[in-house]
């Protein structure tokens, strides 16, 4: 499926500039890119941004980059970068050409930096930390000039040489970009472009003992590659001037049809965080069983819980871009699945909770086939081979001795309950264990009610599901909940504190014949239950459970 396919757009700022910049003639084209830091697995956060930066491209016959902001080495890991490229692909999104790394381009940003020392734009400095913090000022407080500011150029140039060939230890200098000390941005007081690092970088190795800051390298990498519009969220606002200024002081970068930087609010969503930090924790300190546990909001965790790309390509529309930032409800989400799951799944039975039915009027040993349709909407689905016998299970839910109420639309002792799919049923007696509870229920079943009313004209009103007992699979059920117990998990400095001990249960029953090879991540509307798929990480039939049939979050 392709990106085409999303509904219509809604127009945004974003729009409203591109088509400004269209009309006016500044750019011929789009162009975007999504640079993601290989230092984490994508979130949900990444996919709203993805959504908007590979959407927005297509949608004006554009094109995407796929860039990796790897100037890091410290935090950064292969296993990173193939995760992030298979979670965009998954997400039906092709980048242009190549996959393409801010690395490829070290040495024109070794250029560029050449170029600004040599227009007196920048110089080395060798202040510490401490003494760095201490000139820079505050926002109330103008800061002070490094007393390095003042070095030649032909004594920066040398000194930068140093610092490329290994001469300087860690934290000993650094290049600065020399701008405005007194900027009411402090992102513009001399920031730093270059640190030393003696770390194994994933792309180039050891070829490079120092490494861009992501303000540098950002801009140019957009300018290199000829991004029209360069998309990121609103923390970068204040950043918008050095990305100026940086491709405004190039020669070979500062022409009219230069990218331009644009802010979004980020998303965050309820009762989880969007932080790849945070969520490194979580995955460190064993809390998940991993970066696609299915209770993480990162990509590969909604994948392996049964989330469709097509749902988070609808959530991300239907949550819109703006500038506000804002809590978005777990409910939209999950509003995104389940309408995608409501006409895709195919429907199938499955008993969590299970209790033996015998069936006393049936004959013993004979088991019936049966056919029921894989959607009731929807009949080029087809059908599945179900089965009825004298032994099925039932959910414990589904029986009381006595019915609580008339509202109680299941099985009690002399009331009728359809069985789904196939026969009328009533309860007649049933046995207790040593402790009173219900092991076995007794019925009775009308033959004449097979797919139809029964004749006499009863009203039969309440429908349960079961399975066949000899025929059904035994299979293991993982029930999400909320892996948070707080609406906004990242205000806590130790997140651990505000998980939900109850986030994972797991029960065990069985499923009807047809799941015993089911797909893994195939959505299945297990029916009166909710959406299930069947977990890619166990050996055995395990099924996660996706989402409720109805919204109970916002209840
Ligand atoms: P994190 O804080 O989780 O590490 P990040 O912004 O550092 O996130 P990057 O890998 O740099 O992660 O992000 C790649 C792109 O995704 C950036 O353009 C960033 O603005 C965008 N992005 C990251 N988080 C979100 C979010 N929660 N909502 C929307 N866009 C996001
Ligand atoms: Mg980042």
């Amino acid at each position: 499926m392709d990106s085409k396919q999303t509904p219509t757009k809604l127009t945004n700022f974003i729009r409203n500039t591109i088509d400004k910049d269209l009309l006016e003639g500044k750019h011929k084209s789009v162009i975007t890119r999504f640079p993601p830091e290989p230092n984490g697995y994508l979130h949900i956060g990444h996919a709203k941004s993805i959504c908007l930066n590979f959407g927005t491209a297509s949608d004006y016959d554009g094109f995407c980059n796929l860039r990796f902001d790897d100037t890091n080495p410290s935090k950064e890991d292969i296993e990173y970068v193939n995760s992030i490229k298979k979670d965009v692909k998954w997400l039906g999104f092709s980048w242009n050409k190549e996959v393409k790394f801010s690395s490829n381009y070290f040495d024109i940003f070794y250029d560029c930096a050449i170029e600004l020392i040599k227009k007196e734009l920048a110089c080395v400095c060798f202040l510490n930390t401490e003494k760095t913090r201490e000139y820079r000022g505050t926002f109330k407080e103008a800061g002070r000039n490094s007393p390095h500011r003042n070095s030649t150029v032909e004594e920066n140039l040398s000194l930068f040489a140093k610092m490329k060939a290994g001469e300087f230890k860690e934290g000993e200098c650094v290049l600065r970009a020399k701008i405005d000390m007194s900027s009411s941005f402090m992102c513009m007081r001399d920031p730093t472009l270059y640190r030393i690092r003696f770390e194994a970088h994933h792309q180039t190795n050891d070829d490079w003992c120092i490494y861009p800051m992501y303000d540098f390298a950002h801009c140019l990498g957009d300018a290199i590659e000829g991004v029209t519009h360069s998309i990121c969220t609103l923390e970068f606002q204040d950043n918008r001037r050095i990305y100026n200024w940086t491709l405004e002081n190039l020669d070979a970068f500062n022409k009219p049809d230069r990218p331009h930087q644009y802010e979004f609010s980020r998303l965050n969503l309820e009762y989880a965080t969007t932080s790849k930090r945070k969520l490194k924790l979580l995955v460190d300190n064993h809390h998940v069983s991993g970066w696609n546990d299915p209770r993480m909001p990162t990509i590969s965790g909604l994948k392996r819980r049964g989330y469709t790309p097509a749902s988070i390509r609808d959530f991300s529309e239907r949550i819109g871009v703006s500038k506000v930032n804002s809590l978005t409800d777990m409910s939209i989400l999950e509003s995104s699945i389940r309408d995608d799951l409501n006409t895709s799944a195919p429907r199938a039975m499955a008993v969590l909770n299970p209790i033996k039915l015998v069936i006393e009027n049936y004959p013993e040993g004979k088991i019936e086939s049966l056919y029921a349709p894989l959607h009731p909407q929807n009949e080029d689905m087809g059908t599945r081979e179900i089965f009825f016998s004298r032994e099925i299970y039932i959910d414990k839910d589904d029986f009381k001795e006595v019915a609580p109420n008339n509202k109680f639309k299941r099985l009690a002792i002399n009331k009728e309950v359809r069985l789904r799919n196939s026969y009328v049923i009533k309860a007649s007696r049933f046995d207790t264990d040593l402790d009173g509870n219900i092991t076995t229920i007794y019925c009775t079943y009308d033959p004449n009610t097979l797919g139809k009313n029964p004749t006499d004209g009863r009203k039969v009103k309440g429908v349960i599901h079961y399975v066949e007992s000899s025929k059904s699979i035994s299979a293991m059920f993982k029930i999400y909940d909320r892996l948070f117990l707080d609406p906004n998990p990242s205000k806590f400095d130790d997140m651990s504190s505000a998980l939900n001990p109850s986030s994972l249960i797991t029960k065990n029953g069985y499923v009807e014949k047809a799941l015993q090879n089911a797909e893994v991540e195939k959505a299945y509307q297990f029916e009166r239950e909710g959406y299930f798929c069947r977990d890619s990480e166990s050996k055995g039939l395990v099924f996660n459970k996706t989402v409720g049939l109805r919204d109970t979050w916002s209840q």
